[in-house]
């Protein structure tokens, strides 16, 4: 992965309705959006030339923001169209998108009903999340954070603020050693992984928890789709901590980690088998084909 700053690029953004130069792309530091975590994003892949699964990730920003109480001043079409022209404008046909909504700099207090809403959209190549080596599965130590209570915070929303815990999972677990960590849901039962979903087989099946205090990923879901095109029973479930003792492949999923296989966690270890290779399989070729078979395979 290139250590440029992602401020000493050069490129095109899309920023409140026009494309301006990387460099220029510049934020006020008074802005709402930085001081209270008042943004939601977006994490999109394009692979030759289209962006997977656009309109559900479009969807799912204009409804992020709905859920921090804001309403991002652009259509559906003209997010899609932008997102579109990110790409284009910076001759890219295999990239990772990211779309960004923020309360702006009108008011600096918990109360910023008048603060503008404004969008801005990047794209950069990024190869896959893990790297090359991630075919020989990804190790996750444990997190010291839980997802939280969907009482105590918006968890559907793919909200900046939600990824605090994230970044500091993230942390220990990398100076552990380990790829990434698994994070618990409050009550204890497994969750996801700080940027993906998680997924295990037991016993011929495919086991995924229930998304309530975590996104219920576009990858997650189309993942879904795929074992249920192969037969392979899906079952969404609260799933205990324990079952990782019956558990024989475990995998990832998310728009930026694709679909990783997963190694060990803690002292658990697992071996990428058949159902982990099928799914990689059936994902690597859905991403490459046109928006209109995926949508009707991934459904
Ligand atoms: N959980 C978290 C915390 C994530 O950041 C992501 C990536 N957006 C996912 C799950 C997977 O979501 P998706 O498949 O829609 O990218």
């Amino acid at each position: 992965m290139s250590l440029i700053p992602f401020d000493d690029r050069d490129g095109t953004i899309w920023w409140d309705g026009q494309l301006i130069p990387w460099r220029d792309a510049k934020l006020h530091v008074l802005s709402h959006g930085l001081h209270y975590a008042s943004a939601v994003f977006e994490g999109e892949r394009a692979y030759s030339g289209n962006i997977f699964r656009l309109r559900d990730h479009t969807n799912r920003l204009i409804h992020s923001g709905k859920i921090l109480g804001f309403d991002i001043p652009y259509t559906a079409d003209e997010i899609d169209a932008a997102c579109n022209a990110v790409l284009k404008a910076n001759n890219l046909t295999d990239a990772y998108i990211r779309p960004l909504a923020w309360r702006g700099s009108e008011q600096l207090a918990v109360s910023a009903q008048k603060t503008k809403i404004h969008l801005a959209i990047a794209a950069w190549p990024w190869p896959n999340l893990f790297g090359a080596d991630r075919m020989k599965g990804v190790r996750l130590g444990m997190a010291q954070w839980r997802r939280p209570d969907p009482r105590t915070a918006p968890t559907a929303s793919k909200a900046a603020g939600l990824y605090m815990i994230g970044t500091l999972s993230k942390h220990a677990a990398e100076a552990e050693g380990f790829d990434d960590a698994l994070m618990l849901t409050i009550e204890g039962h497994i969750a996801e992984a700080t940027g993906a979903n998680i997924f295990l087989t037991i016993d011929g099946a495919l086991h995924t928890p229930t998304p309530e205090s975590f996104l219920d990923g576009i990858t997650r879901r189309t993942v879904m789709a795929l074992a249920r095109a192969r037969q392979i029973p899906v079952i969404e479930r609260r799933i205990p901590l324990d079952d990782l003792d019956r558990a024989t492949e475990v995998f990832l999923a998310g728009t930026a980690a694709e679909v990783t296989p997963v190694r060990a966690i803690g002292t658990h270890s697992f071996t990428p088998g058949a159902i982990t290779e099928a799914l990689i399989a059936d994902y690597t070729a859905l991403i490459h084909m046109s928006p209109e078979e995926v949508a009707k395979r991934a459904a």
